[in-house]
């Protein structure tokens, strides 16, 4: 164990206790970049220089000297931005995110800019227009996305932790597949300023971590009102650290039958199903319910989401900022060969598929529609957190496969089914390892709660954690 595999609440004990100091901290991590960036390639930008210049100083904060990754989509002031665009591959940011802001309060170190698809468009993160990152377990598997950077970086020791986005999986999807915690919080509870959006009625920023004491130790940080975004929440900040309490008694858990009839890798039921009975054990009440909704969900997603994806990258036209095209005649076709020549092929795909349900004539057929079922599926949700705590399912229907193993559209959309719906209920939920496959990769859980229900899920996650004792069984990694 070296200092860069300690979670946040371990190293900040001994920053505090003075057994070390944020430049050994900062070293460990710079020197574990420096053995396996070469093969797992979770950054875009490494900001070692920066990070020196800040551990130099005094930092004072609950995350003071802590070296963490953000994902980039995630504003930075001075410091490259790029969504893993060619559209964006030389864009610097004026400003910073709110998120940033928060965690620069807070006396982080920021080590870098974490690769991600393209946009935040997938779920390998191979649609990034620079390079693949791959899965620090097994290198040749993918390590998932959009967040894969971020969570690759943590799973491997690059960073303590992460910011990952998440529009409908792409925190909890990649932290699965990498053996970690993500939370995807309630819509609003954290500020969008300075995210570059995908959808913004989906979209929101959240942690990627080793453990639970973590994500509520970041979420705390990054949470509360901002008036710079419209969606953001009024309300009291929260301590969620509060919630790390050791008590699954009487704790009202909701099993879907539509997440376990489904025929995905049987693997990855048995060891969630396995995880519900040891809560069950531990004094959980645990139902079979009903949302019936929930088999539209991937559809309705990929309506809404590209639909929106099709309206906010429509600023990307080589006039304000990004890439311009060189080749071009007149304005009109400087546009089209800006688009053309800097957005990949998915990111392409999507704003056309967008703007054909955006379109007269297939509107009121497909998004209108969509939207009628996204309130529905909303309702679903609802009426199940009047009896219920939490809702347990699968985080993915399979464990991290080989890149290049799935390539095609709709088999990679269907791999979404389990994150999906929390997204477009706009609910919260947080993915903790439950096990291992076989083959040695993780397995991950999914808990969602009701709206703003961040507290009872931490408390039901940590419990879980504290359960399964699995820091004890974890496989060697492949990159060290
Ligand atoms: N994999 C999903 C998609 O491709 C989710 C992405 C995300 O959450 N950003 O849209």
């Amino acid at each position: 164990m070296e200092l860069c595999d300690l979670t946040i609440h371990e190293l900040r004990e001994k920053l505090e206790t003075n057994e070390v100091t944020a430049e050994e901290v900062l070293d460990s991590f710079l020197r574990r970049i420096e053995a396996v960036e070469e093969k797992v390639r979770a950054y875009v930008t490494i900001t070692a220089d920066e990070a020196r210049e800040r551990v130099s100083g005094e930092l004072k904060g609950s995350l003071a000297g802590i070296p963490l990754a953000v994902k980039d989509n995630i504003s930075t002031e001075g410091i490259r931005t790029t969504s893993s665009s060619k559209m964006l591959e030389n864009y610097i940011p004026p400003y910073n995110a709110t998120v940033v802001e928060k965690l620069d309060e807070a006396g982080a170190v920021i080590l870098g800019k974490t690769n991600m698809d393209e946009f935040a468009m997938g779920g390998t993160t191979g649609f990034s227009a620079f390079h693949e990152t791959r899965n620090p377990w097994k290198l040749e598997h993918v390590p998932g996305g959009s967040s894969g950077g971020s969570a690759a970086a943590v799973a491997a020791g690059e960073a303590a932790a992460a910011l990952g986005s998440d529009t409908g999986g792409s925190i909890r999807q990649p932290a699965a597949f990498c053996g970690l915690v993500g939370l995807k919080p309630t819509y609003g509870t954290v500020s969008r300023y300075g995210l570059l959006a995908y959808a913004g009625s989906l979209d929101q920023i959240g942690p990627i971590t080793r453990d639970i004491e973590d994500a509520a130790l970041l979420l705390n940080v990054i949470s509360g009102h901002d008036s710079r975004d419209s969606s953001s929440v009024r309300q009291e900040q929260t301590d969620y650290t509060a919630f790390l309490q050791e008590d699954l008694s009487g704790m009202r858990i909701a099993l879907p039958k539509e997440y376990y009839e489904l025929d995905y890798n049987p693997e990855v039921k048995e060891s969630v199903l396995a995880a519900v009975k040891k809560m069950e054990a531990e004094g959980a009440i645990v139902e079979e319910v009903s949302l019936p909704s929930i088999e539209y969900s991937v559809a309705i997603y990929y309506i809404l989401a590209t639909g929106e994806a099709s309206s906010s990258l429509a600023r990307y036209d080589g006039v304000r900022y990004g890439y311009r095209s060189k080749e071009a005649a007149n304005v009109t076709e400087m546009f089209k060969n800006t688009r053309s020549e800097a957005f990949g092929e998915e990111v392409k795909r999507r704003i056309l598929f967008g703007t054909h349900v955006l379109s007269a004539g297939s509107y009121e057929e497909y998004y209108v529609k969509a939207q009628k079922i996204r309130t529905l599926l909303i309702k679903e949700f609802e009426e199940i957190f009047k009896n219920y705590d939490l809702i347990v399912t699968p985080t993915t229907p399979e464990t991290a496969f080989k890149a290049g193993s799935i390539t095609a559209p709709l088999e990679s959309y269907k791999m979404d089914a389990f994150t999906v719906p929390v997204n477009l209920a706009g609910i919260p939920a947080i993915t903790l390892p439950c096990g291992f496959s076989s083959a040695n990769l993780p397995i991950g859980i999914q808990l969602m709660g009701p709206r703003f229900g961040e507290g009872k899920i931490i408390q039901a996650a940590y419990s879980l954690e504290k359960l399964l004792q699995l820091e004890n069984k974890r496989p060697e990694l492949e990159v060290r």
